[in-house]
Order: structure tokens, then sequence, then C-alpha cells
């Protein structure tokens, strides 16, 4: 072999350099997978004019790929907004929130029947990092004037409440914030953001658990937050960033696959949940359907004021003469609906809640079970509800 011959490359060489192009004429309906930690630049030229803030070219994975930036677009485009980031849970959308516009000595406001690890969080921001927190009553309306301090500079809302689902006057709280000048935060998870328009309705930041509706399978964790203003869009970018927040690109690829059949689903859901819930109100061992769709339900009115829909998720309150025993024999009993959190599947689901523990003042007495209703006939439903009533006594 002469010192002038081109060696050949080596096995590892090879293997890692194998020619790959997209092949050429391919057109379909998919969007492709595109994982990439290290994203490859032409020169050092475009490597130091690129932005990761830009998101109509490329930099580096974690900061997102084509498969992620069309999630996001299309998040954005269903709820009428600008700008939308993607978290690897709803829980994470909520830190991103909480980061991007607290900072210590900050006061923020947050519903009494806010999801519950928001709360906790929320408790933690105030034990851990000096930032001071109040909750209010989800039925204050304008009334949350009186709670606004110097440094309040966040207030959440979740609409309804997902557990005890009243529903809040968010365009009444939204008017008195801004006067004040303090952002306006919505877990808009219940309505999958085809039920209620926020921005609409004049929230500054939306939040989405896409863990339910949007992936539909029980299968994905993931959140989004989604904007319409680019000042708030670039405190969340750079949040975002400091807090190494990707998503999984076969994960993505899964939301994306179920989109187009968000709002079919979402009606099957809230056809078949109103049945169930009217069915409910009827039966003597329910004192209370809290249904947003029904007058038992506390906000019942700015429901049919503000929103469009329902989904599939409500509580009942049990007659207070039943015990918890009784009560979890009622759960235990359902054969159709399954024990496990989250919703927005296909399966039907049902869970007891403690909730005098997980609020400060709960007016209410009874045991609340909570309903997610899946896209199972809806008779069949109905069914395995009443089998599992007569288990209470
Ligand atoms: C599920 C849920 C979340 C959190 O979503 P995860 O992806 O489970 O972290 C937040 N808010 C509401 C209302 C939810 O139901």
């Amino acid at each position: 072999m002469s010192e002038n011959t081109k060696p050949e490359p080596g096995f590892n060489t090879r293997i890692v350099h194998s020619e790959y192009e997209a092949p050429e004429g391919f057109a379909a309906f998919s969007v492709g997978i595109h994982h990439a930690s290290t994203v490859l630049f032409d020169n050092v030229a475009t490597m130091r004019e690129r932005s990761w803030l830009d998101k109509s070219s490329y930099t580096y994975g974690l900061h997102g790929t084509p498969t992620s930036f069309t999630l996001e677009a299309r998040l954005a485009e269903i709820e009428k907004g600008e700008h939308c980031l993607l978290t690897p849970s709803g829980l994470a959308a909520i830190t991103l929130v909480n980061m991007a516009f607290l900072q210590s000595g900050d006061h923020v406001l947050i519903p009494d029947n806010v999801y519950g690890p928001s709360r906790d969080q929320a408790e933690w921001l105030s034990r851990s990092f000096g930032i001071s927190v109040s909750f209010y009553d989800p039925l204050i309306g304008a009334g949350i004037a009186a709670l606004i301090e110097e440094r309040t500079c966040l207030m959440w809302v979740e609409a309804p409440g997902s557990v005890s689902m009243e529903v809040p006057d968010v365009p009444a709280i939204c008017a008195v914030a801004h006067a004040r000048g303090v952002l306006v935060a919505l877990d808009n998870t219940w309505s999958a953001g085809i039920a209620f328009a926020a921005f609409e309705h004049g929230v500054d930041i939306i939040m989405q658990a896409l863990t339910k509706y949007q992936s539909g399978g029980s299968d994905v964790l993931m959140g989004a937050v989604i904007t319409r203003d680019e000042a708030l869009n670039a405190r969340l970018q750079m949040a975002h960033m400091r807090l190494g927040f990707g998503v999984g690109m076969d994960d993505v690829y899964l939301v994306l696959r179920n989109l187009p059949t968000l709002q079919l689903r979402f009606n099957a859901h809230d056809q078949s949940a109103r049945k169930i819930a009217s069915w409910l109100a009827s039966r003597p061992e329910i004192s209370k359907v809290l249904h947003p769709t029904l007058p038992d339900c506390p906000g019942h009115d700015i429901w049919q004021r503000d929103f469009t829909g329902a989904g599939g998720l409500f509580s009942v309150l049990f007659d207070a003469k039943f015990s918890e025993e009784q009560t979890d024999r009622f759960v235990d009993s359902l054969k159709l609906f399954k024990l496990g959190y989250s919703w927005g599947g296909a399966h039907s689901l049902c869970i007891p809640y403690r909730i005098q523990h997980m609020r400060t003042n709960w007016p209410e007495s009874g045991i609340l079970v909570r309903f997610n209703i899946g896209l199972e006939d809806t008779q069949d439903l109905i069914a395995d509800i009443q089998q599992a009533l007569t288990m209470l006594n």
C-alpha cells in the first residue's frame, strides 16, 4: 500500500458515517419523527448566526426538531394563540410558568380547588424559594381585587377545578388582574382548549396537560404553555431553556397522531358524560352531581355563559349517610370503570377523593367520587354504575 492511497475507513467510522438521505418524492400525512440531540451546521458562520430562540431554524435537539415545532404550531392554533412551548408533563408546564414569572419576594394567587400537585408546588415555592402564596375561593370573581398585594404578579385560574368542578368567572378575574398589572395563567386542561376560548376571555397564559385529551391514549405524559404575547413568550423561552425541559419525539408523534380526532373524541366524551351525569342526578344515593352543565355545580351559570362544551370529567357527592367504606365498595365493584389517576383516554375511570383534606374550606358533606367517561357505549357504563350502586348496602 503506497503512502498516497486513501486508507479504507474502519468499521466504526463507516457505521457512524453511513449515508442516509430522506426518500425523494415521498409524501404522507404523518409528520416525520425527527430525533436529534446534535443538529448539524454547514459551517462555523452558520453555527454562529443561528439562535436557539428562532423557531425557523434548528440548533440543538433540546430546543426542538421539526416534529416538536409542528406540534407547538398546531397547539397554538387550537387555542388561537401565537406561541407554544412543550414540556415533559402537565405539571412541568405549571413549573415553567411559575419559574418564568415569579421570583423571590413575589406573591402569587392560586385557587383553593387547584390541581393537587400544583398546590403542593406552590407550598414548596413558599417554603423554600421566598415566594408568598395565597389560596383563594374559586368562586371569588371580581372579589379577588381585595387579595392583590404590592408584589402580586401572577394569578392562576383552573376552569373548572378538576376534582370539585367549580367554574370560576374568568373574565371578571382577568379584568381585575389586568387593572392591577397582574398576569393570569389558566390551566385549560378540562376543556382541551376547544370548549373554552381562553384568550378571548382575557387569559394571558394557557397551560395544558396534553397527557389528557390531546394524547387521548392514557400513555403519553406531556404539557404545553401557550401565549399570544411576544414578550411573555420570550420570558417563557428563557425559563424553558434554563430548566432543560425537553420532550421525546416519539411521544410528540403520538400526540400529533391523535390531534385530528381531538374534537370528535371530546364531543363523544361530552355527550356520554352528560347522559350519565343526568342519570346520576336522579339517583337517591347521590346528593349532588358536580358537572358544570348541571345546576348543582357551583358556577353552572358561568359555564353556560362562557363555555361551548364539557368533555368527560365530572364528580358526584354521595348522600352523607354512606360511609367511606361503603363508597369504596361502590368503586371497587365497578367493572368497566377502572381505578386510576389521569383522564382523557378511551377507558372510563373512577376515583374517590378525600376532598376535605385537599381544601381550606370544603362546605359539603358526603364522599366525593370522580368519573372520567371514556368512549364505551353509554348504556353499558350506566349499567355498570347501577350494579355497583347496589353494592353500597
Ligand atoms: C393531569 C393534570 C395536570 C398535570 O398533568 P401531568 O401530565 O399528569 O403532569 C395538570 N392540571 C390538570 C387539571 C390535570 O388534570
